[in-house]
């Protein structure tokens, strides 16, 4: 049996009763991730969305989990006290089938990452700014073996970005662009 380590696992509840829609929390997320810091706050650059259709009385917050180039087939559908929903509307998936979390200038993938940061914050800044507690933080600490967790590195910004390049252009492209880039110094 292979080693055992103890894990914090990190959650955020969302309580789709008490959310009103206010969208704050898309603001705070693209805010705490502006570069520098809260220079802006176009809630597009932001992790978590609201996924809103009044028709159906739709007010769901979505925050975004991990990039991948395919479609699903997108085919369930869930009933909910009597009104029906489609799988995308709980889906956080950076998939190529919505315009969501990719990045409006660069078209990089967005993902949430909890907000790690070092000083590191006492709860997510989307769990801070909702004043209705529809969100909501909860750490667990939990064993988990060793071997696996090590192959389990979420990737990083970096890592995703480049992904998503090799995905648009190609590999070949990648290479002659950093080629170019540490040609010019
Ligand atoms: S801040 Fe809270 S209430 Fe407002 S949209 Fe986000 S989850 Fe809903
Ligand atoms: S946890 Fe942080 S990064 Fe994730 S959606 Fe909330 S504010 Fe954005």
């Amino acid at each position: 049996m292979g080693e055992k380590i103890k894990k914090i696992v990190k959650t955020i509840k969302v309580d789709l009763d008490q959310c009103n829609g206010c969208r704050s929390c898309e603001i705070a997320c693209a805010a705490y991730h502006a570069n520098p810091r809260y220079s802006n706050f176009n809630p597009a650059r932001a992790r978590i969305r609201m996924h809103i259709n009044e028709t159906n009385d739709e007010w769901i917050a979505i925050r975004s989990t991990d990039y991948t180039k395919a479609e699903c087939d997108g085919r369930r559908r869930y009933t909910i006290g009597g009104r029906e929903f489609h799988d995308c509307s709980f889906c956080g998936t950076i998939c190529p089938s919505r315009d969501i979390f990719f990045e409006p200038d660069s078209g990089l993938p967005l993902k949430c990452d909890m907000c790690e940061s070092d000083p590191p914050l006492e709860e997510p800044m989307c769990v801070q700014i909702c004043s209705r507690n529809a969100l909501t933080y909860h750490e667990e600490e939990v064993e988990v073996d060793a071997a696996e967790q090590e192959e389990e590195k979420q990737p990083s910004d970096m890592d995703i970005g480049l992904q998503r390049f090799v995905d648009v252009y190609g590999f070949d492209k990648l290479l002659d662009t950093v080629a170019r880039m540490s040609q010019k110094g």
